[in-house]
């Protein structure tokens, strides 16, 4: 893994707008909710932390949203079902179900370099054209890169004898 970099703000990027509007209004209608309420037909009393108790109740229930709204987008991309995945997030109780995918979630999945299919990044070899994914040394059995005519761990030449060869794909 040397992408781990990508950043937790690089992350949110994937969430639809349409999540975020969702998360905003709710927050809205929380801030709202809470205004009103003390005015309301019940009669409570006045009470100044009525404001920020609609500022978090706000905050935790966009927040929700947004978990879910991230899954939706997280789920596609790691060919897990992504329909089922947002409903198990947004029904199961006591956020379980967002618990739930963040302990089962697949790997990212990832454009093959030699047909583009999106395969998971443990596989050693595409299933759809053969492209060596993680070729390794024919002598030490050692992860090495494709363009290496020489294993960097044990020094025998790996260029002649090859992996897999690349299939040439002509679209
Ligand atoms: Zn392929
Ligand atoms: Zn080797």
């Amino acid at each position: 893994m040397n992408d781990k970099k990508s950043s937790f703000k690089n992350e949110l990027k994937i969430i639809s707008p349409i999540a975020v509007g969702i998360a905003i209004a709710a927050f809205a209608a929380m801030l709202i909710l809470f205004a009103v309420l003390p005015k309301g037909p019940h009669d409570l009393p006045p009470f100044p932390g009525w404001f920020l108790l609609g500022l978090l109740a706000g905050l935790m229930l966009s927040a929700w949203v947004l978990l879910i709204g991230y899954i939706n987008s997280d789920a596609a991309r790691r060919g897990m079902g992504r329909v089922l995945w947002t409903f198990i997030a947004a029904l199961v109780p006591n956020c379980l179900g967002i618990l739930a995918y963040f302990l089962v979630r697949k790997p990212i999945l990832r454009p093959c370099p030699g047909c583009g299919l999106e395969i998971s990044p443990d596989f050693r070899f595409c299933p759809k054209c053969g492209f060596s994914l993680a070729p390794s040394c024919t002598h030490c059995g050692r992860r090495i890169e494709h363009d290496y005519v020489c294993c960097p761990y044990c020094g025998k030449m790996v260029g002649a004898t090859g992996q897999a060869p690349v299939v040439p794909n002509h679209g």
